[in-house]
């Protein structure tokens, strides 16, 4: 039986702190990795797709997948906007033979984490600084002004869970933190992660 059978990973960061590089590139150099696909009510942003980036669905449809507990955890992330991940999504990652990683929020990391425990393990990305965040959102282009604000308030509450997580990577120089984040990995998968 594979070693890395039914696990899960879980990087969680304050949005702009480098979660999405560090994600891409686990899942370029390590091909038993498989990015797990939340389902959003918000709309697509730039290049994103559906089914790839994420299932958008509408509120109601989300809803009725709440009701009938298909979420593994879910949240209202933003205002009215609702993220989650569904148990079937995971349970597709494993019929191949992969090891999910979950790109969520703080909140939903704890959830899982507590559900999972030994079975996952969570990264918390730290950004260098308020300010660093700030410019990476400006620099992104497809926030507002307000959607910036909202999501410093957010990063700053986030950045108070840090210690609840199984390690913390400091997300100063990108390559550094990717490799620091692979390593950690390999320790939790055991020798499966490299076949
Ligand atoms: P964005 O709108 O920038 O794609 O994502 C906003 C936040 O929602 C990010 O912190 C992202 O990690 C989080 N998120 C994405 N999918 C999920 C999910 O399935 N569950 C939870 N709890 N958060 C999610």
């Amino acid at each position: 039986m594979s070693d890395s059978l039914h696990k899960v990973i879980i990087l969680t960061a304050p949005s702009g702190a480098g979660k999405t590089s560090i994600t891409k590139y686990l899942l370029q150099h390590f091909p038993r990795l498989a990015f797990s696909v939340s389902a959003t009510t918000r709309a697509p942003r730039g290049n994103e797709q559906d089914g790839i980036d994420y299932h958008y669905i509408s509120l109601e449809k989300f809803e009725g997948l709440i009701k009938e507990n298909e979420f593994l955890e879910y949240e209202m992330v933003y205002e009215g906007v609702y993220y989650g991940t569904l148990k079937s999504e995971l349970d597709r990652i494993w019929s191949l033979g992969k090891v999910p990683v979950l790109d969520i929020d703080v909140k939903g990391a704890l959830h899982v984490q507590a559900q999972l425990g030994a079975k996952s393990i969570s990264l918390f990305i730290m950004p260098p600084s308020i300010d660093v965040l700030k410019e990476r959102l400006q620099n992104r282009k497809t926030e507002t002004a307000d959607s910036i604000q909202i999501r410093l308030n957010k990063a700053e509450y986030e950045i108070g869970f840090s210690n609840q997580f199984n390690a913390i990577i400091k997300n100063e120089v990108l390559e550094t933190a990717c490799i620091e984040t692979a390593e950690i990995l390999k320790k939790f998968l055991g020798p499966d992660f490299t076949k």
